[in-house]
C-alpha cells in the first residue's frame, strides 16, 4: 500500500511530537510514524526536569538555547494544556535548589554562574535558609543555590496530551519502523515501513533520536556514526500520602524530582535520577532493564539528599536513552544534500526542555525555509569534510 503526506516525521517523542505540534493548524497532512507507544527511550523516560542550571545541561554550548527553550516551553505547554478542559499537564514552577555540601560545590556553581551570559534568577541561602523551604534536605549541607523559576513536567503526560493534540488536528499515527529510505537524485523519493508499507510525502523530518544513526548515515553519505545512545536509570517512590519535599532537589550526583498527583487516580511521588552511561545501543542486551548498580547509585542519591526517606516505597524503576551528538549539540537543520529532509536529533539530556522550541524552529523551516532563532551551532556541517561539503554546495 502507497500513502502520500504533506509530511512524514520519523519518530514520535517529544521532538516529533512537538514538530507535528506546530504544524497542526496548517491544514496539511502529516503523518508520525514510530514503532513504539509516544517515544519510550528517552521521552517518556525522562525525570523532567524544567531547568537552566548549566552544570544539569550537560553543554555550556548549549546554555542560550536552553535559556531561549525555557523562556518559550511555558507558551507552547498553555496551548496544549488551554485545549483539554480541567486536565492537569504537572507543570510546576516550584522552584530548586541545588545543594551544597562543601567549599568546593560552591566556588564550582559561583563559577559557573559568572561565566553565564544570559544570568538566571538565583540566590544563595545558607544553611539554616535551605532548611526553611526544605526541612527534610540532608543536615550536612553546608547551602543551597536556589532557582526559584526552575520546577517540573509531568513528561509522560504531557508528551500524550501533545500527541492527543495532534491526533485532534489532522496527524495519523502510523505504529510502525521506517526501515529503509529511498533516495532519487537529491530527494528522499519515500521511505519503507517494517510493516511493507511505502509512504510518500513531500517533506520528510528525521527525528528517532538514539535510534537515528542508519538513517542519519544514509541521508549525509557518511559512514561515521553520529549518535551514541546513553542510558540513564530513574527510580519512583511512593510517599505516604505526603511530598517530602516542593522543590526539585539538585546535586552533583543527580537530582530528586517531586512528582505530584494529578488527578484522584494518581498518587504523589518522587523521581529519582538519573544515572548517565554511553552504551552500543546494538549490541547491548537489555538496554531498557535496570542494574543493581544503578540502584544502588539512586539509594545512595537519597541517602545524600534526603535521608529521612531512605525507606520509602518503591513504585518503579526504569530506564531511558538519551540521544547524544559525539559533540553533544543536536542537530536541528535542513539536510544539506536531500532537499526534502529536515533533521532534529540529539537532543541528549535536555529534550524536554528544548523539544517545543525545537518543533517552533522546524516549523519555521518547513512553512518559510527560514528560522528567526540561531541554530548556526546545530548544522550538520559540523560533521562532514571539506569534500563532503564542496559537493552538497555543487
Ligand atoms: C533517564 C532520562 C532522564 C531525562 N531527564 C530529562 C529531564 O529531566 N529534562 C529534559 O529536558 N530532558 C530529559 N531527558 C532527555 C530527554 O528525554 C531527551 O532529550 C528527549 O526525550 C529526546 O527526544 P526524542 O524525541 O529525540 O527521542 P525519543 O523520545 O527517544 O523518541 C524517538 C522515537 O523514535 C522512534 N524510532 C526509533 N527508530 C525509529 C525508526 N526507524 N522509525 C520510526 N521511529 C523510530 C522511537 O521509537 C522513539 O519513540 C532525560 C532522558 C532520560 C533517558
Amino acid at each position: 500500500m502507497v500513502e502520500t503526506y504533506d509530511i512524514a516525521i520519523i519518530g514520535g517523542g517529544i521532538i516529533g511530537n512537538s514538530i507535528a505540534a506546530h504544524l497542526a493548524k496548517e491544514n496539511l497532512k502529516i503523518a508520525i510514524i514510530d514503532p513504539n507507544n509516544l517515544g519510550l527511550p528517552a521521552s517518556k523516560a525522562a525525570a523532567g526536569l524544567f531547568q537552566i542550571q548549566s552544570s544539569e545541561l550537560g553543554n555550556k554550548e548549549l546554555i542560550d538555547f536552553c535559556h531561549e527553550s525555557f523562556s518559550y516551553f511555558p507558551k507552547f505547554y498553555k496551548e496544549i494544556s488551554d485545549s483539554f478542559e480541567n486536565i492537569d499537564l504537572g507543570f510546576r514552577k516550584t522552584g530548586s535548589i541545588y545543594l551544597t555540601f562543601n567549599e568546593e560545590d560552591i566556588k564550582e556553581k559561583e563559577n559557573e554562574y559568572n561565566e553565564l551570559k544570559i544570568k538566571p534568577k538565583l540566590s544563595f541561602l545558607k544553611k539554616e535558609e535551605v532548611f526553611i523551604l526544605e526541612p527534610k534536605a540532608a543536615k550536612n549541607i553546608v547551602g543551597g543555590f536556589h532557582y526559584p523559576e526552575e520546577g517540573y513536567i509531568n513528561n509522560p503526560k504531557f508528551l500524550k496530551a501533545i500527541s492527543s493534540y495532534c491526533l485532534a488536528n489532522n496527524t495519523v499515527f502510523i505504529e510502525s519502523r521506517v526501515e529503509e529510505i529511498a533516495i532519487n537524485k537529491n530527494k528522499i523519493q519515500n521511505v519503507v515501513l517494517a510493516n511493507g508499507e511505502i509512504i510518500h510525502a513531500n517533506k520528510y523530518i528525521l527525528c528517532n533520536g538514539a535510534w537515528a544513526n542508519k538513517l542519519l548515515k544514509k541521508a549525509l553519505n557518511i559512514e561515521q556514526n553520529l549518535i551514541i545512545g546513553v542510558k540513564g536509570e530513574i527510580m519512583q517512590l511512593g510517599v505516604n500520602g505526603q511530598l517530602p519535599i516542593k522543590n526539585v532537589l539538585l546535586s552533583h550526583n543527580g537530582y530528586i524530582v517531586p512528582r505530584p498527583a494529578t488527578n484522584s487516580l494518581e498518587e504523589d511521588s518522587i523521581i529519582v535520577g538519573g544515572t548517565t552511561e554511553e552504551i552500543d545501543i546494538e549490541k547491548t542486551p537489555n538496554i531498557f532493564k535496570n542494574s543493581p548498580e544503578g540502584i544502588l547509585k539512586l539509594n545512595r542519591l537519597v541517602e545524600n539528599l534526603l535521608p529521612s526517606c531512605t525507606n520509602l516505597p518503591r513504585i518503579k524503576t526504569w530506564a531511558g536513552i538519551r540521544p547524544k551528538t559525539i559533540d553533544s549539540l543536536p542537530i536541528i537543520d535542513t539536510s544539506p544534500d536531500l532537499e526534502n529532509l529536515i533533521l532534529a536529533v540529539g537532543h541528549y539530556r535536555n529534550g524536554i526542555l528544548m523539544g517545543p522550541l525545537t518543533g517552533k524552529i522546524i516549523s519555521e523551516l518547513i512553512l518559510t525555509n527560514s528560522t528567526s532563532f540561531d541554530i548556526n551551532k546545530f548544522k550538520c556541517e559540523r560533521f562532514l569534510s571539506k569534500q563532503q561539503l564542496s559537493h552538497s554546495i555543487a
